[in-house]
């Protein structure tokens, strides 16, 4: 099929709306420029898809970081100070690097490899736009939140560049010989939020001591100063920081065409759309280099192993993770034996921290971001959380010690009646446990009742008041919550005269277990 290439329309993400935003009573739809231009204007970037929010706030905060480039804490101080982003600075860079944002340039298509054509070539490998959108089901993935063909898939421009910028981000494994981006498997990715989307973005900018160690500063491939090619498998050892935000996990090529359908994601009637394109194995890192940490992760280190990112897991509400993601680990820095776990937060909350960045806020809310896979190819599901963390608690390392003593005495009363459920009702036989499913039930509860709790506890932790009562009153909570959850799951074993007699003693058992914990918990008795 050949076409003339002038026949394709542009769409330059630099200028076209495409991003979301959110202002005070709606929503508002721009491109890059007009987004850094007005962030001080809309409350946050909008997706139904908070892949897709993440995979923007990279991206933005990337540009940002090129055109603002700061170097100090008083470059950060005086750009929040200002309270918006410096117009000319903006326009510098749109002025040199707009021309690398537009989807379908015949010469540099944004984040695609322009050796291959705009057009479904003999001997290439062509696939279904559904593989950008992760919320729309393609190949072998399983199918969640939408049901539909492939076939049927059409992106309109602002879709697939929606597809394209979670790339970075989000690529997975994918079978053989189809890696995932820098990160490896997803991690949970925290965010700043703040009371706008300027606050947010000026928030996630970092000086060179906050960005990360591995990044090169020899070699600069970053999507708008590269060429705009992506070889198939290709290992890279250096990369930079903005590389990294911008990392083409994928070697991509769109295939746009003039058609009348409404887009498969978003509904809107589109004259131009994708419904087909070249997705194969892009750039990664090779695995010789220096361990990258991303400055939005947060990592578990065990002994002197790599660190793992903190990552979404199946049955654990996100706040159980709270220490890991966004207090300052109290560990000493002297050796470390081989089991011993420190966890490192993100370093743009070192950051915040340091700086003293958060301002005089009674909690600064974070949104964390995520993609539960199977840690290959098969994705289960979004996570997206927000929390509010009182500034104390960022930088001050005993608040951050009551709060991970809390969380790990909530963990310890979870085991307990874990514990106690197996004994009396689980049965004798090896491997084969009885009401298995109800325990795990039990489990889920007793958490999720826990959460709104939780955050409370977070906050009053961050006031002046009494930490000690905090503290006590946490506990009484926690062992309510761990006997409430118990008392009803038993319940739920049976009330014949056998199941009755069972559930008498293991509620015997539970209490005097739970107030044992409490008493040890409290300082009353030791283990
Ligand atoms: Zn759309």
């Amino acid at each position: 099929m050949t076409r003339p290439l002038e026949a394709i329309a542009s769409f330059n993400i630099w200028m076209e709306p495409w991003i979301t935003v959110e202002r005070p009573g709606g929503v508002a739809r721009c491109g890059i420029e007009h987004a850094l231009l007005h962030a001080h204007e809309y409350i946050a970037i909008y997706d139904p898809s908070p892949l897709v929010v993440a995979g923007i706030h990279r991206l933005l905060t990337a540009v940002l970081q090129a055109a603002l480039d700061p170097q100090r804490r008083a470059d950060l101080r005086k750009l929040l100070a200002a309270g918006c982003f410096p117009p000319t600075q903006i326009a510098a860079f749109g002025k040199q690097f707009a021309r690398r944002f537009d989807l379908f340039s015949p010469a540099e298509p944004f984040m695609q490899s322009a050796d291959l054509s705009p057009y479904p070539a003999k001997g290439d490998k062509v696939k279904t736009v559904a593989y950008l959108a992760q919320d729309i089901p393609s190949g072998t993935e399983i199918t969640h939140y939408r049901h539909g063909s492939d076939d049927a898939c059409v992106l309109c421009p602002a879709c697939a560049a929606a597809g394209l910028v979670m790339i970075p981000a989000f690529a997975t494994s994918g079978g053989a010989g189809i890696k995932p981006s820098i990160n490896g498997v997803p991690p949970i990715y925290v965010l700043p939020g703040g009371t706008s989307l300027f606050e947010s973005l000026a928030l996630s900018l970092l000086t060179p001591d906050y960005q990360p160690r591995a990044a090169s500063d020899k070699r600069d491939d970053t999507w708008w100063l590269r060429k705009p090619l992506v070889q198939k498998g290709k290992e890279v050892r250096d990369v930079s920081y903005l590389h990294s935000l911008t990392f083409p996990a994928r070697r991509v090529r769109l295939h746009p065409e003039r058609l009348t359908a409404n887009c498969s994601r978003c509904g809107r009637a589109t004259e131009w759309g994708v419904r087909t394109m070249v997705f194969e194995m892009g750039e990664s890192r090779s695995k010789d280099a220096a361990v990258w940490t991303d400055p939005f992760a947060a990592y578990r280190i065990t002994g002197n192993k790599p660190p793992t990112p903190i990552r979404p897991q199946e049955g654990k509400a996100t706040w159980r993770e709270f220490s890991g993601l966004f207090l300052q680990d109290a560990q000493p820095a002297t050796a470390v034996s081989k089991k011993q776990v420190t966890m490192q937060r993100p370093g743009v909350l070192n950051q915040m921290a340091d700086y003293g960045l958060a301002g005089d806020v009674r909690a600064f809310p974070f949104r964390c971001v995520g993609l539960r896979t199977d840690m290959k190819a098969k994705v289960f599901e979004w996570l997206d959380a927000g929390f509010d963390v009182p500034p104390k608690l960022l930088a001050d390392v005993p608040s951050g010690l009551v709060v991970r003593n809390a969380i790990a005495f909530a963990t310890t009363c979870a085991g307990a009646i874990g514990t106690v459920f197996r004994s009396a009702f689980g049965g004798n036989v090896k491997n084969q446990e009885r009401f298995a499913v109800l325990k795990s039930r039990m489990q889920d509860g007793y958490w999720s009742s826990l959460a709104e709790p939780f955050r409370q506890f977070v906050l009053a932790i961050g006031e002046p008041a009494d930490a000690e009562s905090t503290r006590r009153a946490w506990i009484d909570t926690v062992v309510q919550q761990a006997r409430a959850a118990f008392l009803e799951t038993s319940e739920a074993v049976g009330d014949d005269a056998v199941a009755l007699r069972e559930r008498v003693r293991a509620e015997v058992h539970c209490n005097n277990l739970l107030n044992k914990l409490k008493r040890v918990e409290l300082g009353g008795e030791t283990k």
